[in-house]
């Protein structure tokens, strides 16, 4: 079988808008309300605007973007939900759209699959991970109203933010210096505490680190707590602990294959999944929990008897143009380990070894940790073992690289603390109570081939400029 990895996202959007365009018209011609028209000249000024304005983005298609969790979607996904977008159905209700919603059935049958879910799994797509997890937490009130969660720090902030949203009591659980919960502090935790539910993250938003999810099963098992995985990030690598996935060192196999006994799993297919923004799910174990969705809009005109998925969600309208190209990608790109989605997952975490390795090798930079999967985390070494010459050295780095005028490389920032840094880097110097490191997600298949050019050209960046305080600015961690 050929493959067209660079099949342009041209021929494919103009294939799949005129198919719409033509079935549109086979509904009858009709003038279209003149109100609707644009003067000639308002609309090649606005235009003109809107795209010299676009040029203002950081290149998240290039290689030399390492920076946060950003890329394109897949010119399968752009086309598929191009089409679906120009007919707008909504996934509301099945009436919205029911083609999407059909689809949305399938594909959130598909991810459930690939977790290792059971086929009776209830889940739907939300607009992102924040609304999945919102669900996920919302249920997990539901079922245990007098009881709290338990959340480690490494956990996206979303979670605190959430539990205030819902009023539920969140435990704080320690997480070790690589940013995975510790499970002793759990034990206890859960000793101490009526927990109801036990929040862990499969890829963590700062260093893409995973729970030890297979043995934290045990631990809640044995205090009755329930157990939400926040995959949104990493839940696609659960394709890489098939059979027919290559070996690659230090990949935290057992950690993802234990997601299969998770009672709720939020994944985002708008970040692994080669998705455009709005695409995210939310499964649980239990379709009996959908009772809590209670629903009755007088407004949704049920020609069914189907479950619709508005009953199952908490929001109302969706766009079925999502469903629709994720179910496009994964036709063309299916949940295998060794097709579609599985060797482009296999290339970032190749890619996150082939940085760190050439981090190692080179004497103008340091590795922090080593990465679990996909993002890496670096500092410039320095003269002074000190965390403060660190942070100023990668704030310093930082902002050389982007704004090198001839081959800028973009990177980010990430605060560890200096508990974390003093575990790692015994060596250094604890003057600052948290330091910047660099912090790269390699989120895109080409990283791999480009990774160790990419480490030489920051080593040599990292070496001709000397760490000052004057560039030392407080950037965005992680979205
Ligand atoms: C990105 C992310 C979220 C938030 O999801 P959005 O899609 O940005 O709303 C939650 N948890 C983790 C682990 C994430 O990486």
């Amino acid at each position: 079988m050929s493959k067209q990895p660079h099949s342009t996202a041209d021929a494919l959007l103009q294939r799949a808008l005129q198919h719409v365009e033509d079935w549109e018209q086979s509904w009858g011609a009709f003038d279209r309300h003149q109100s609707l028209g644009v003067d000639p000249d308002r609309l090649d000024a606005a235009l003109d605007e809107y795209l010299e304005r676009l040029e203002g983005n950081y290149p998240f298609h290039h290689p030399r973007y390492a920076g946060q969790m950003l890329k394109p979607p897949h010119p399968v996904a752009l086309a598929a939900y191009a089409a679906a977008q120009r007919i707008n159905p909504n996934n509301h209700a099945l009436d919205g759209g029911p083609p999407t919603s059909q689809m949305e059935k399938e594909v959130v049958a598909d991810l459930a699959s690939m977790l290792g879910l059971p086929d009776t799994a209830l889940g739907h797509l939300t607009g992102g991970g924040t609304v999945a997890n919102l669900e996920a937490l919302w249920v997990a009130r539901e079922l245990h109203p007098d009881q709290s969660l338990a959340v480690a720090e490494n956990a996206h902030y979303t979670h605190g933010r959430m539990s205030d949203v819902l009023d539920v009591e969140v435990v704080p659980v320690p997480a070790d210096a690589r940013g995975r919960i510790d499970l002793d502090a759990l034990n206890r935790v859960l000793d101490k505490y009526a927990i109801g539910t036990v929040v862990l993250t499969a890829g963590t938003t700062g260093l893409g680190a995973v729970d030890p999810i297979d043995e934290a099963v045990a631990l809640c098992e044995a205090h009755d707590a329930r157990i939400h995985v926040d995959a949104a990030y990493g839940g696609f690598f659960r394709l890489l602990t098939e059979d027919a996935a290559p070996e690659i060192e230090g990949f935290p196999a057992e950690r993802f294959r234990a997601i299969e006994e998770a009672d709720s799993v939020a994944i985002d297919p708008h970040k692994h999944g080669l998705q455009p923004y709005g695409c995210g799910c939310i499964l649980f174990r239990d379709p009996a929990v959908g009772r809590f969705y209670q629903h009755d809009s007088p407004y949704t005109y049920f020609t069914s008897e189907d479950l619709h998925l508005g009953e199952i969600s908490l929001e109302c309208s969706r766009a079925g143009a999502a469903a629709g190209a994720l179910w496009c990608t994964l036709r063309a790109l299916p949940l295998e380990p060794d097709e579609g989605l599985g060797p482009i997952l296999a290339a970032c975490v190749r890619a996150a070894r082939t940085w760190t390795k050439a981090v190692a090798d080179s004497e103008a930079l340091a590795v922090v940790a080593p990465p679990e999967t996909d993002i890496v985390s670096y500092v410039p070494t320095t003269d002074e073992p000190t965390l403060s010459a660190v942070h100023e050295a990668s704030q310093a780095l930082f902002d050389a690289a982007m704004n090198d005028p001839d081959d800028p490389i973009f990177t980010s920032v990430y605060r560890l603390s200096a508990d974390a840094l003093a575990t790692l880097h015994p060596s250094l110097t604890p003057d600052r109570e948290e330091a910047a490191v660099l912090r790269s997600v390699l989120m895109k298949p080409e990283h791999e081939t480009h990774a160790a050019s990419l480490v030489d050209r920051l080593a040599a960046i990292a070496q001709s400029v000397p760490a000052s305080s004057d560039s030392v600015r407080d950037r965005d961690g992680p979205s």
